[in-house]
């Protein structure tokens, strides 16, 4: 028999209204758990203790609050093996992935927790003699925090680090597909020095326990990342309460592959950035716009090098792509295959299904050649391991393809000519840009967001968190005459 793990509310482990299984997407066969389901009773016992709780945590000492982010990076990074072994069993990625994303999600606590001592204000004199004015960020109050299934733990703790750094408290919905990480790093918060309350973990499903919580006029913010089709029900629902909100969502990320290349430093560029965790990130190099000069030897290079790529049970050592993450995410990138064959993309290899020793979710990463920016394949978010080749005859062209797309996260050029790379940094419609380097991978200390249908709301990451997990104040202040 599974163990039974227990959602976190108001301070307390408890049962929920019913459990789901979760299983190993590399070895179905492997049962991970049972977690609980949290009633609509529960979520709304958990909104109101966090109000109170959240009162008492704005009152700690900047040290005090410190020293709590501090213990829980410090623990994320210490087990970072540990946890990150049990984050890539149940999602699927490899294990260097794993431990590495767990090792990244500690240092968004250790950086926050330095962030707790450096909140500082602004002063400016009155337009009205003997006025001064003080400028100060207090917390928003209660977050909820929805987060998705890719980065089970990073995701989480880019937005739970900075919540309680600015005084917050927070209710937290993980996606139920990778509920085994959510708890994981709920155990170590829930051990913290903190008020009963102040952070709840409610697992359940997104249409009921999800729904609830961005409906709740007892939340004043809510973080999101996931698809686009519910973040605009969730802008949809925050409107309707006047409740702030940040959304995270799809991608369709270009790379532009430029005729003065490096063609080696190109191909690693692309394969990293279109088959790391299994092509599931919104950061994915899902569209590859290829100078004609160099388009067949860069292709050639890129079939043999995704040919070549270990497909393979997450935790064995070798694997360089895990199982997609479910049955249901594997089907419909299957239909994805066959929709760009009959849109006339040449599948030049992989886009399978594969039988291995283990029973998962194994798909061969594919690449399509001969594609147009038209083509559904190269318009909406795949989340799978499949990339197109789109072939254009100039720099001007390139950059004019890569903005051509409703989405604008990320997007990347690889170049040797320094005023390529700076007309590309200027001129590209997207809310990162890379030069010779992967579309995706990026850091913790600066802002992350993006334009289009990628982002909605202020910024993550960095000090601009400030602007989502704050609410600025302005006082005047008349002292008058000293006597
Ligand atoms: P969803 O957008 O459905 O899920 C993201 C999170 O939102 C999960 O925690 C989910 O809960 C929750 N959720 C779902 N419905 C609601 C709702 N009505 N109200 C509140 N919360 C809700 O993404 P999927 O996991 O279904 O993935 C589908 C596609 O979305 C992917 O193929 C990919 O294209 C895109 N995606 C993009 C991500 C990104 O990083 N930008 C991350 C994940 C997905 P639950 O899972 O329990 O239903």
């Amino acid at each position: 028999m599974a163990e039974s793990k227990l959602n976190f509310i108001a301070g307390q482990w408890i049962a929920g209204e019913g459990e789901i299984e979760n299983r190993n997407p590399s070895d179905v066969s492997d049962v991970i758990g049972n977690f609980a389901q949290a009633s609509a009773g529960q979520l709304d016992a958990a909104l109101e203790k966090a109000r109170d709780a959240q009162r008492i945590w704005a009152g700690y000492g900047l040290e005090r609050r410190q020293a709590v982010l501090q213990a829980i990076g410090t623990e994320l990074i210490s087990r970072s093996e540990e946890l990150g072994t049990l984050l890539s069993r149940e999602e699927g990625k490899p294990l260097a992935e794993g431990k590495g994303e767990i090792y990244r999600a500690g240092q968004f606590f250790t950086y926050y927790a330095a962030e707790c001592l450096r909140q500082l204000g602004e002063n400016a004199d009155s337009v009205r003699d003997g006025i001064e004015i003080d400028v100060r960020r207090e917390p928003v109050g209660v977050v909820a925090i929805i987060s998705p299934w890719n980065f089970p733990t990073a995701t989480a703790s880019w937005k739970i680090a900075p919540a309680l750094c600015y005084g917050n408290a927070v209710v937290w919905k993980p996606a139920n597909i990778t509920p085994a990480s959510a708890v994981a790093l709920t155990e170590i918060i829930a051990r913290q020095d903190i008020p009963e309350g102040l952070f709840s973990l409610v697992m359940g499903s997104g249409r009921s326990v999800g729904q609830r919580l961005v409906e709740s006029p007892g939340v004043n913010a809510i973080s999101f990342t996931g698809s686009v089709p519910v973040g605009r029900g969730i802008a949809t629902a925050a409107v309707g309460n006047f409740t702030k909100v940040q959304l995270e969502m799809g991608s369709k990320n270009a790379l532009a592959v430029m005729d003065d290349a490096d063609i080696d430093l190109a191909v690693t560029v692309a394969l990293g950035g279109a088959f790391g965790g299994t092509g599931q990130k919104c950061t994915a190099s899902s569209r590859l716009v290829v100078h004609e000069a160099i388009h067949d030897a860069f292709v050639e290079k890129l079939v043999a090098g995704a040919q070549a790529m270990t497909v393979g049970h997450a935790l064995e050592a070798g694997t360089q792509i895990g199982p997609v993450v479910s049955e249901a995410q594997l089907l419909e990138n299957l239909g994805y295959v066959d929709l760009g064959k009959s849109e006339g993309a040449e599948l030049a290899c992989g886009g399978e299904r594969l039988s291995l020793s283990h029973d998962g979710y194994y798909m061969s990463p594919g690449v399509f050649l001969n594609t147009t920016n038209d083509m559904r394949i190269n318009r909406e978010e795949m989340f799978a391991p499949l990339t197109s080749v789109m072939r254009v005859g100039s720099y001007d062209e390139a950059l004019s393809v890569v903005n051509d797309t409703s989405f604008g996260l990320t997007s990347g050029i690889v170049t040797r000519s320094l005023a390529r790379a700076a007309h590309f940094r200027r001129n590209a419609r997207t809310g990162v840009v890379t030069v010779n380097l992967p579309t995706a991978g990026t850091d913790y200390h600066v802002p992350f967001g993006g334009r289009g249908e990628s982002s909605y709301g202020p910024r993550e990451q960095g000090r601009a968190a400030a602007e989502f997990y704050t609410t600025v104040k302005t006082a005047y202040i008349s002292a008058g005459a000293p006597e």
